[in-house]
């Protein structure tokens, strides 16, 4: 009895290692916190660049931990990892490539480890070995007019009797209103869409979604891996988690949040984990919220198309808007971050109008 008593301290104690960080802007994050953040957890995968079938490397056994944690690697396959690259490693590549638009070549060219390296959920892209991503769709199937949202196995969701969902933010993190406000902004989101609505309440126990920032081993067994990484992740229906990384630098008001090697957009992470949260899994579409992973500095807020229709498969749609005058899909947000189009671009429209501005 005492052991555990000093178990559950030991536990309490431990899971919340530090107060998350959080900046208005990127220009207020210390300087002091930048040189650490810009080795995030998975840099030594870069090394592993040009590796295939065949070959042994060191640290393809650490690869392959990161496969079997986002499902690409079943578990009964491999007990002890080697740094072999063999035909297990070369399938879950493969496979990998095939969820992320990449050519399933099965070797680790340079565009599938600048994928691997990107920061990302921690939810796994293939659950109890199927795929809902590209890699589990008939090749046929891929295509415009194929829907690429997914559900988790059994297609968990909210009940019709749930549609009005309660939220809390877990005590000891002690959230500024300004974060709490991220999380409202992001839960609209998705009620704007569905008959969902979403209440901040006080009391975290009893709340249906609890949300909380936690270091490292936090006692689900889904470890957080410090900066970058994993950033994030959230259980099916009607388990209610919503974790996020405390290591992580986390930006919550920038419109244009660019410029960081290192932190990340809160509201774009907390928009795709509420996904999961309502019964959505990862979408191979990479302009969705849930798509598993986003660069540092980049904003991704807004719902694609595909998005709102897996959404909408689980719930129907708002009763109260309208398909054409409710809110638009994803691309609208041109004033603020695009999604997926690189800084440079917006730099070189800026010279050509000025410079067309100055002729
Ligand atoms: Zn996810
Ligand atoms: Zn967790």
């Amino acid at each position: 009895m005492k052991i555990s008593i000093l178990l559950l301290f030991i536990f309490f104690t431990s899971s919340i290692t530090a107060f998350p960080h959080f900046f208005p802007n990127v220009s207020s994050i210390p300087p002091s916190l930048l040189p650490n953040a810009t080795a995030g957890a998975w840099d030594s995968f870069h090394k592993l660049s040009g590796c295939h079938s065949g070959q042994t490397v060191p640290g393809i056994s650490k690869l392959k931990n990161y496969f079997h944690y986002f499902g690409y690697i079943n578990s009964n396959t491999f007990k002890n990892y080697t740094d072999d690259f063999d035909d297990g490693l070369e399938s879950a590549v493969k496979n990998y490539q095939l969820n992320f638009n990449l050519n399933a070549t099965g070797e680790l060219d340079e565009p599938t480890v600048n994928q691997i390296l990107k920061p990302r959920c921690g939810v796994a892209d293939i659950i109890n070995g199927s795929s809902t991503m590209n890699s589990g769709k008939a090749a046929s199937m891929i295509g415009h007019s194929v829907a690429h949202y997914s559900f988790f196995p059994g297609m968990p969701r909210w009940s019709s009797r749930r549609r009005d969902l309660t939220y809390a933010f877990e005590p000891r993190n002690q959230l500024s209103d300004d974060v709490k406000r991220v999380f409202g902004n992001a839960f609209t989101r998705w009620s704007e869409w569905t008959p969902l609505t979403f209440t901040e309440i006080s009391n975290y126990n009893s709340a249906d979604l609890k949300i909380g920032f936690y270091g490292g081993d936090h006692g689900d067994g889904e470890n957080f891996d410090g900066v970058l990484g994993t950033l994030a992740h959230a259980f099916a229906p009607p388990r209610g988690l919503l974790h996020l990384d405390s290591d992580e630098t986390w930006i919550i008001d920038d419109v244009f949040a660019s410029g960081s090697p290192s932190a990340m957009d809160l509201e774009s992470v907390a928009v795709h984990e509420i996904g999961h949260l309502l019964g959505l899994g990862h979408s191979s579409v990479e302009e969705a919220v849930m798509f598993p992973t986003i660069s540092s500095g980049v904003r991704k807020v807004e719902l694609a198309r595909d998005d709102v229709e897996g959404i909408q498969v689980l719930y129907g749609s708002n009763p109260t808007g309208n398909g054409t005058t409710g809110p638009t899909f994803g691309d609208r947000e041109s004033s603020g971050a695009h999604v997926g189009l690189p800084l440079l671009v917006h730099v070189m429209f800026l010279v050509i109008g000025l410079t067309l501005f100055l002729l």
